[in-house]
Parts: C-alpha cells; sequence; structure tokens
C-alpha cells in the first residue's frame, strides 16, 4: 500500500516536470524564455488558467482542445507528460530509493527535451548539456573512489566522435553530439557510455534505415534521439549487460 501512494506520488510529480518539458521544447528553439514569460495557446494567444494547466488532466477533460478557440492541441502535450511520468517510475523500480535515481531522473527529462529538439531542428541545446554535466559532477562527488571512471568517460566516447568530427569535416556528427557523449560519460562512467554508444549506433541505424525505407525519402540523420535512448538504457540497465557480457567472455 505504501509503495502505491509512493509510486503515485513520484508519477504525478513525474507528468508536472513533463508539463515543463513541453515548454521548453516549444520555447528553447524560439529563443523564447522558459521561466517568466506565462503559457498561453500557440493559437490564439489565450493565457491559461491554472486549471487548464493540470498535466494530463487539463488535456482529457478539454477533450484535447483550446478552451478558448477550440483549435486541436498537439498529441504531443499529454504525450511527453505521460513519458516523464512513466519513466521516473521505471527509473525509482529498477534503481531503487537512492541519490543516483534523482541524478537519473533529471537526466532522463533533460535526455526527452534533446530528443525532441533535436528531432526536428538537428539541434542539441547548449543548456541541456550544461545541466547532465551538473550531475555528472554531482555523481562523481558522490562515487568519489572511482572519480576516474567519470573522467574517462567524460572523453571516452566525445574524443571518438572528435576525430570523426575532424575526419568528416564537421559532416558526419554534430556539436551537440560530441558534448552530449562528453558530459553523459561524465555521468556514466566510461564503460556505460561506450554501452550507450554501442546501443544508440545501433538503434540509429534500425530506425533510421526502416524510416526511410517507409517514407521513401531522404531525411538526415539527427543522432540525438538515438544517442538519448543508448543513454537511458546504459542508465538503466548497464551495469546488467555489462555482467552479462563479461560473463560470456569468461572474465
Ligand atoms: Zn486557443
Amino acid at each position: 500500500m505504501e509503495y502505491i501512494i509512493i509510486y503515485t506520488m513520484i508519477f504525478l510529480f513525474g507528468i508536472t516536470i513533463g508539463s515543463f518539458l513541453n515548454v521548453c521544447i516549444y520555447r528553447i528553439p524560439k529563443k523564447e524564455d522558459i521561466v517568466s514569460e506565462r503559457s498561453h495557446c500557440m493559437s490564439c494567444g489565450n493565457v491559461l488558467k491554472w486549471y487548464e494547466l493540470i498535466p494530463l488532466f487539463s488535456f482529457l477533460m478539454q477533450g484535447g482542445k483550446c478552451r478558448n478557440c477550440k483549435v486541436k492541441l498537439s498529441l504531443q502535450y499529454p504525450m511527453i507528460e505521460l513519458l516523464n511520468g512513466l519513466v521516473y517510475i521505471w527509473i525509482f523500480v529498477v534503481k531503487g530509493f537512492t541519490a543516483e535515481s534523482i541524478l537519473f531522473c533529471i537526466c532522463a527529462s533533460v535526455l526527452i527535451v534533446i530528443s525532441v529538439i533535436d528531432w526536428r531542428t538537428y539541434e542539441i541545446p547548449f543548456g541541456c548539456n550544461v545541466i547532465i554535466g551538473i550531475l555528472g559532477i554531482i555523481r562523481l562527488i558522490l562515487d568519489l573512489a572511482h572519480w576516474y571512471d567519470y573522467v574517462i568517460g567524460f572523453f571516452a566516447v566525445s574524443g571518438l566522435f572528435m576525430i570523426a568530427y575532424w575526419i568528416t569535416k564537421g559532416n558526419g556528427i554534430g556539436g551537440g553530439d560530441i558534448k552530449l557523449m562528453a558530459v553523459a560519460g561524465l555521468l556514466l562512467g566510461w564503460k556505460e557510455i561506450l554501452l550507450a554508444l554501442g546501443i544508440g549506433s545501433v538503434a540509429g541505424s534500425i530506425i533510421h534505415l526502416t524510416l526511410m525505407k517507409l517514407k521513401n525519402k531522404d531525411r538526415v540523420l539527427a543522432f540525438g534521439p538515438y544517442l538519448a535512448l543508448g543513454i537511458f538504457t546504459a542508465m538503466l540497465y548497464g551495469d546488467k549487460i555489462i555482467d552479462w557480457y563479461l560473463k560470456i567472455c569468461g572474465l
């Protein structure tokens, strides 16, 4: 019973943060202020009342429409809120009630923002990478005995990306991807960030090629969402996957 209450609270907190992520996703690419400006309808500009801002529920109560101008609201709003709520529960279920779980929840939220923005604009906002970098520094301080894991992690994949960037003269890989893998490496350590790269590359190749086949047109690859998927998987299951891999290698 206690757990039901705790997880319900985590979920409600998650969808509330998810609501803020929507604001970030829309405003950061337009260079709009994410804090001071009141939330408004994207179509008619109507400033939203408190009861129109309740994550998930407002959307459902209003049937997915603006109360003022009746324009259909993007499904993205409730989906991001729901996703963030579920991801928070997921992290606490896998990682337990630890300080790490809190860091990972914040990181996962930033990864959601990065994924959507990079998908649309091919750019990873610098501020997002700064936040993950701060989380990485906190993790390093919490686990000071293994500080070198995180420091090596900072350079492990970003170093490879730098070489790729240099060889392809900036056409193969974006500066945002390099910075993302540096700060995520600081958060995860070198083994898990290498795993994240592996997962991201495989997922990226499969999904991107499938999408290109299905839609039958060329689309430039936004690597960010796939790297984010790899980072998220490595964050939650990296230790288990690496243990399992070392076992089959007989190490
Ligand atoms: Zn409206």
